[in-house]
């Protein structure tokens, strides 16, 4: 794994716009050992924003992925993921992002879901975040892992590190929020953590 491009290092392209899923992304792989070169969008100008339709995260995975592979003829990551709470019939799921009904406004959606969830008791309070992580190589070929991490969600926001919903989720193997974790505790259980490192065989002889 490397910042710069020594020609003999295999490129492979993380296709997010989303700094903070870039940032995760790219240190879950780097913990790895793996020797490969991680590009974000931002080398890629002109790349598509491709809508999230899907109605499920491995939809929406394969669209980004394929779309990214096809645009930059290297071989191309997505993942796509959400919070699914108990109380809301397992939403906001693949609307997580947009929840508020403005796509990224994480303190938005946030307090929607905090809203929403204020009358329901501690035990009715149940959630996950679930992943779906995609590999797409130029010539079509897919791969798809998924993991998920279980917890439960506070009744007030706890913690600055991550983004999204972390302040309000804590896994059930913590205390903590995944907002108070930090970054290395929260990959070893995350729901990213669980479905890239699951795709890494999969990356290694793709690019092996
Ligand atoms: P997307 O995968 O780009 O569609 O965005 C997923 C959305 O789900 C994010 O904007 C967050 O709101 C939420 N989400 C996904 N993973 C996490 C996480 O690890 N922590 C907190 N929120 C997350």
């Amino acid at each position: 794994m490397s910042a710069a491009r020594p020609e003999c290092l295999a490129r492979l392209v993380l296709a997010t716009a989303n700094q903070q899923k870039l940032a995760e992304l790219s240190r879950i792989l780097q913990a790895t050992g793996m020797e490969i070169e991680l590009a974000g969008l931002a080398g890629f100008p002109g790349a598509p924003e491709v809508p999230e339709t899907g109605a499920t995260f491995a939809e929406n995975a394969l669209l980004k992925a394929h779309a990214i592979a096809q645009f930059t003829g290297l071989p191309a990551v997505a993942d796509d993921s959400g919070l699914c709470a108990e109380a809301l019939n397992g939403m906001p799921g693949v609307l997580s992002a947009r929840w508020s009904g403005k796509h990224g406004d994480d303190a938005a959606n946030l307090r929607l879901v905090l809203g929403q969830l204020e009358d329901v008791p501690d035990e009715r309070r149940g959630a996950y975040f679930a992943c779906a992580a995609a590999l797409v190589t130029p010539d079509g070929g897919e791969h798809l892992s998924e993991g998920i991490v279980t917890g439960s969600l506070t009744r007030t926001p706890r913690g600055h590190n991550g983004f999204g919903y972390d302040p309000i989720f804590v896994p059930d193997s913590a205390e903590l929020t995944t907002a108070e974790m930090d970054s290395q505790a929260k990959d070893r259980i995350s729901h990213r953590g669980k479905a890239l490192r699951g795709l890494v065989p999969a990356i290694a002889a793709v690019l092996g």
